[in-house]
This record gives C-alpha cells, sequence and structure tokens, in this order.
C-alpha cells in the first residue's frame, strides 16, 4: 500500500462526527506538520495551514477539505437498555437496520436493530422504511442504567466499516470528505512550491451547514478557493433512460460548475477546465444543481470570494461503504497541483 493510500485509510477509519473531529485532526496534522510554513487550530477546531509560495506575490488562495462525517447521536434511553438516537447530517434511514456502529470515544460495539424477516406480518410490513425515530441502537446493555452509564446522552456514534481494496477501487466510510482531506494533503506533502500562497483549511461541521468554512474563510480572507469533496456517483444500473448520472467513477474528476450552495467562478472553471486539457487529464462536469460544499459559506465570505469545487466521484456515500476509483483520486491531486500552479492574478482578472 503506497503512503498516500495508507493515510487515506487513517483518515477514512478515523471517527469525525461534525463537532467530533479530533481523531481526523490528529490523522491531519501528523500527515503535514513537517511541510506546511505556519499551522493553527482556530476556535471552533479548523487546522488552518499555510505554504508560502515560490512567489512573495502569489495569490491568496484557500483550499478546503472538511473534516466531518455523517454519523449519529444517542438522544435517550429505554427501560431494555437500547439507545434511541438522531442523525447527524444527512443519512437515508432504509440503509440503518442492521448496520454496525461504533459507539463513543471507546467504540463500543452497537448494532442497529432490525426486526428478524421471519416475524414480519405481511408483505405491506416487509416494503415499509422504518423511521429513525423508531429505531434502536443495541449495545449489549443489560438496562436502562447500565446504557446510561455506557453511552450517556450527547455520545456521538459513527458507522465501524473498514477500508479495503477492490480492484482499482477503495471502499470505506466517510469518503465525503476524508478523499478531500486526503487530496490536500497529498498537495501540501508535494515538495515543490507553488507560485500561489496555499491557505489549506481542514474544516469542520460541514455536514450540520458549512459552518468551519464559514469562519476559515473569513479568517484567511483568500482572493479565491478551491472546495475539495468526495461526491456523489451514481452510475448504477439506470432505472430511468434519458438522465444523466451526476457523476461516473473511472471518467476523472468532478468540476462544479452550480450546485445548490453556489455558482462557480467561471474564471476558475476555465482555468481548471483548460489545465485538464493541456495535460490531456479526464474530468466531467457534475450535473449541475445537485448537492451543495464549503464553497456555499467561502464565497459569501466578506467581500466576496470567486470559488470553484473539484471533487473525486465516490459511489455510495453517506453510507458505510463508499467507494472510489484511485486512479480518479490521483488525477484530481494532479489537476489541483497544475491548476494552482497556473494560477495567477490574470486568471482572476474581471473581463469588461
Ligand atoms: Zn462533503
Amino acid at each position: 500500500m503506497s503512503e498516500s493510500q495508507m493515510i487515506l485509510q487513517q483518515l477514512s477509519e478515523a471517527t469525525g462526527v461534525s463537532g467530533d473531529e479530533q481523531d481526523v485532526r490528529s490523522v491531519v496534522l501528523n500527515a503535514i506538520r513537517a511541510c506546511v510554513d505556519d499551522l493553527r487550530i482556530d476556535s471552533i477546531g479548523n487546522i488552518l495551514a499555510v505554504k508560502r509560495g515560490k512567489d512573495e506575490n502569489g495569490v491568496r488562495v484557500m483550499v478546503s477539505a472538511h473534516m466531518d462525517e455523517v454519523g449519529f447521536m444517542v438522544v435517550g434511553h429505554n427501560g431494555d437498555g437500547f439507545l434511541k438516537f438522531r442523525t447527524v447530517g444527512g443519512i437515508d434511514a432504509r440503509i440503518l437496520p442492521g448496520a454496525s456502529i461504533s459507539v463513543g470515544p471507546k467504540r463500543l460495539p452497537g448494532v442497529i436493530g432490525v426486526k428478524p424477516v421471519h416475524l414480519l406480518k405481511s408483505s405491506d410490513e416487509a416494503e415499509q422504511v422504518a423511521k429513525v425515530d423508531d429505531l434502536m441502537v443495541d449495545i449489549g446493555a443489560k438496562n436502562k442504567s447500565e446504557a446510561e452509564k455506557l453511552a450517556p446522552l450527547g455520545t456521538y456514534a459513527t458507522f465501524a466499516s473498514h477500508f479495503r481494496e477492490l480492484g482499482p477501487c477503495v471502499s470505506g466510510k466517510a469518503f465525503d470528505d476524508r478523499a478531500g482531506c486526503a487530496i490536500l494533503i497529498e498537495v501540501l506533502r508535494a515538495t515543490e512550491a507553488l507560485g500561489c500562497e496555499l491557505h489549506a483549511a481542514f474544516t469542520v461541521q460541514e455536514e450540520v451547514g458549512l459552518r468551519g468554512a464559514r469562519v476559515a474563510a473569513f479568517a484567511i480572507d483568500p482572493e479565491c478557493a478551491f472546495a475539495l469533496e468526495g461526491t456523489i456517483a451514481d452510475d448504477l444500473p439506470k432505472d430511468k433512460p434519458g438522465t444523466s448520472p451526476t457523476t461516473e467513477l473511472g471518467k476523472g474528476p468532478a468540476i462544479t460548475v452550480m450546485d445548490r450552495s453556489f455558482i462557480a467562478d467561471r474564471r476558475l472553471v476555465r482555468l481548471v477546465t483548460g489545465t485538464a486539457e493541456e495535460l490531456g487529464i479526464p474530468y466531467q462536469i457534475k450535473q449541475p444543481g445537485i448537492g451543495g460544499t464549503d464553497a456555499g459559506a467561502i464565497h459569501r465570505s466578506r467581500g466576496g470570494v470567486p470559488s470553484i469545487t473539484l471533487a473525486v466521484p465516490c459511489r455510495y456515500i453517506h453510507s458505510p461503504a463508499a467507494l472510489m476509483n484511485l486512479a480518479d483520486f490521483g488525477r484530481t491531486v494532479r489537476l489541483l497541483r497544475e491548476s494552482l500552479s497556473r494560477l495567477t492574478r490574470d486568471t482572476l482578472r474581471r473581463e469588461p
């Protein structure tokens, strides 16, 4: 396994539900400490790192990737020792029954309970999707007081998943957005300095409303920004002929021109697509109008920040096991790096 893959594995297996990112923060800090010129953790937990460029007057560019992942929080205990929970961030209730999860900082094993198929009373019942409010986590506690002791109110939980290699792909939890974190780490660790002044922001609480990126962008006050993501690939057997998938695995980095949170700056879209075409790096335009990223908060910071989102396509995001093609990952690292190396103030000059 390459070093970059090992870092990706550590990032994927670290737990970091929104507001509880410290495990991820420590993996990131270990990976970048030796290769940045300035490093600090801000008041709400974002990692802000600076890598100065060759040119003293280079463009001040923010590149962000969020450290948090979707997960669960304990909100109650019932008399039999089961845990009631809420989801933190967007999780589809259909994938929950029977899922293995890790509860709390000691990673207690837990299972989201499910009624055995033998006991379903009718075909109607088999087709119903259980609501999150009706589901419980079983941690093997004997009774309510033991459950309260092991997992008090407010305890976080995540999917319990392992990182695995599957041919040209890898699978694991939280590639949204640990893939982005790993890309940003790779770019910071590359030995050759860029022309621009690179402000890396590993942000918190994206999945609950782009909260970390908002304060990070204010503090950095960048001239332009790139948000990195692990994004939706829905290139599955098509049930609706005629609709194009959001993105597809194996077709290179996905460039966002518009999603629900922002419209990408056209000058940056031209920079990135032009760089890809010049170097023969395959890329795809993410189907417009879907999802949202940290760029949604960054572009509205202060007097406005021209922004773009670059993402690695991942199947099954926000589930226990996303799937990502390693060639797409490598091409995203290269496209980001090469785009940054071509970024100058001319790129950002506004045509009349
Ligand atoms: Zn994300």
